[in-house]
């Protein structure tokens, strides 16, 4: 779409529709900073604009083939201008490059111990083992196995690289999402978890909330692709118990009502 700020504005100063689809689709992308400053202090400062960009970000980025019966007009826009999420992903990531070098650490120690049983090292691998059984059989050089266990250990940092990368990265739009306002009139707080807590992937996750709410809640959990993974609208006024254990990395999750977004936080399940 050709950006013309006369298209996205209308003469009555709020956005068209066209502006409207233009910011939520920015919103996706990522580059949400990046509009025009008339722009984003108008959507800072106007509820109407910011609810429709809001019902439009949330109908783009439904996955393929669900259609949204719901009616989002009413939700509220978060706080998007801060750079709390840029420090959040840059803690994510000096967290990823720490367990990087324990696992570097631990492998450089495996293949020290390697030298008297290199056979026993992979257990858990079928590979490995099918390939280090060939190798005894064949009555290598225990040299050449070394070598091997070199290969075989930079793999394995290779495919916890992937996996760091492909599951504890950062959505950028949801980020955008964590921890924001979404209720003008304050009557939710959220007691429990604290706000971005870490998990072991087994613990039961409990959520505890003060609201004068009374209509059904409905909690969601998304992986940090942006997947829904998990849902639930069996949930009591005030608390209620996630006990589903999820495979280790980032994911965000969202508290709501029919027509409003209480909450928007994220969880670390870690092993
Ligand atoms: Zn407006």
């Amino acid at each position: 779409m050709n950006f013309n700020i006369n298209k996205i504005i209308t003469s009555n100063g709020h956005l068209s529709d066209e502006g409207i689809s233009y910011c939520a689709e920015q919103l996706i992308e990522g580059n949400y900073e990046d509009l025009p400053e008339e722009l984003l202090s108008h959507i800072e400062e106007c509820h109407k604009c910011k609810k429709n960009i809001f019902a439009a970000y949330d109908n783009l980025s439904k996955p393929s083939g669900l259609v949204d019966t719901e009616d989002k007009t009413k939700a509220k826009f978060p706080v998007f201008r801060s750079n709390v999420f840029k420090i959040a992903a840059a803690i994510i990531i000096l967290f990823g490059l720490f367990v990087l070098i324990q696992v570097s650490i631990k492998n450089s120690d495996n293949k020290l111990s390697g030298n008297q049983k290199p056979a026993e090292q992979f257990s858990d691998d079928t590979v490995n083992n099918t390939q280090q059984k060939t190798d005894v059989e064949d009555d290598i050089a225990s040299s050449d196995i070394l070598a091997e266990d070199e290969v075989n250990a930079e793999r394995d940092l290779d495919e916890q690289k992937t996996y760091l990368t492909d599951h504890f990265t950062p959505s950028e739009k949801f980020e955008a999402f964590v921890n924001a306002t979404f209720r003008d009139d304050n009557d939710f707080e959220l007691v429990k978890p604290e706000k971005t807590q870490e998990f072991k992937i087994n613990d039961n996750i409990e959520f505890k909330w003060k609201t004068n709410i009374t209509e059904p809640l409905t909690l969601i959990f998304y992986n940090n692709s942006g997947k829904e993974i998990f849902r639930s609208s069996q949930i009591s006024k005030t608390s209620y118990t996630l006990n589903q254990s999820f495979s280790p990395g980032l994911y965000y999750y969202k508290l709501e009502t029919e027509e409003n977004i209480l909450f928007f936080g994220k969880a670390l399940f870690k092993n």
